[in-house]
């Protein structure tokens, strides 16, 4: 599902000097894969998601996603690449002059799909984010955790086989915390993979799931579920 071999992304600083971001980075994920990416500020993290959802480019080594090498990409197929990753942040990102349904809704209307498909679709994901009776409520009306359900929703509009999650816990307490994870369990369960990135150590140890930590831009470890040990 996401495959780099040896993958380098080099960032140039102010001075003219390069640092790497990432350093000769290879790993497979696969289909419906629930991984947890952990690694200190700096480690390297952002740049992976970056390198998934192509905002960047490798400076060395190869990108695949869901089967194609992004060496190869054209830029007209990124909008319809983009559809099949969906991508959380820690800071939600909602837009605060639309309500919850409109939130999600507008993913959609911009790529064109009809209003009458809207209105079955948008729904169904706010059941399963939990939200349904929030459609009309504004994101400065609801909580942390209802905000990131929100975002978790609008990321899911188009289906996507990829679901990113970028410390989607970061602003939240405990219990929310879990109503998130439980989202993204859930999620998960029904075929998308799954790459969130946490600070969180009790997450994961709790979750069992696969972790790669970075650090320095390079795999420190890559353990497989339940193996890992903090
Ligand atoms: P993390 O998400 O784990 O905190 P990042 O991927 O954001 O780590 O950053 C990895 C390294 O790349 C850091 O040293 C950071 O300073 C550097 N970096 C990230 N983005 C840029 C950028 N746009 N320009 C220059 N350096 C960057």
């Amino acid at each position: 599902m996401i495959y780099f071999e040896h993958v380098t992304k080099k960032y140039e600083q102010s001075e003219g000097e390069k640092t790497e971001a990432l350093s000769d980075v290879t790993l497979h994920i696969k289909p419906k894969e629930f991984v947890i990416v952990v690694g200190h500020s700096g480690a390297g993290k952002s740049t992976l998601i970056k390198l998934i959802n192509r905002e960047i480019k490798a400076d060395e080594g190869k990108v695949y996603v869901g089967g194609i090498d992004y060496s190869e990409l054209k830029k007209r197929d990124i909008p319809y690449l983009r559809r099949k990753i969906g991508v959380v942040f820690q800071d939600y990102k909602l837009l605060p002059k639309k309500n919850v349904f409109e939130n999600i809704s507008y993913a959609l209307e911009v790529s064109g799909v009809k209003t009458k498909d809207v209105k079955i679709r948008v729904p169904k994901i706010l059941e399963l984010v939990g939200l349904q009776k929030k459609a009309k409520n504004f994101p400065r009306e609801l909580s942390g955790g209802e905000r990131q359900r929100v975002a978790i929703a609008r990321a899911l509009v188009h289906n996507p086989r990829i679901l990113i999650a970028d410390e989607p816990t970061g602003n939240l307490d405990p219990r929310n915390a879990w109503g998130i994870i439980e989202i993204l369990l859930r999620v998960n369960q029904l075929g998308t993979t799954v790459m969130m990135t946490t600070h969180n150590q009790d997450i994961v140890n709790k979750l069992k799931k696969r972790v790669i930590v970075l650090q320095n831009g390079k795999v420190l470890k890559d353990k497989e579920a339940g193996a890992y040990e903090a």
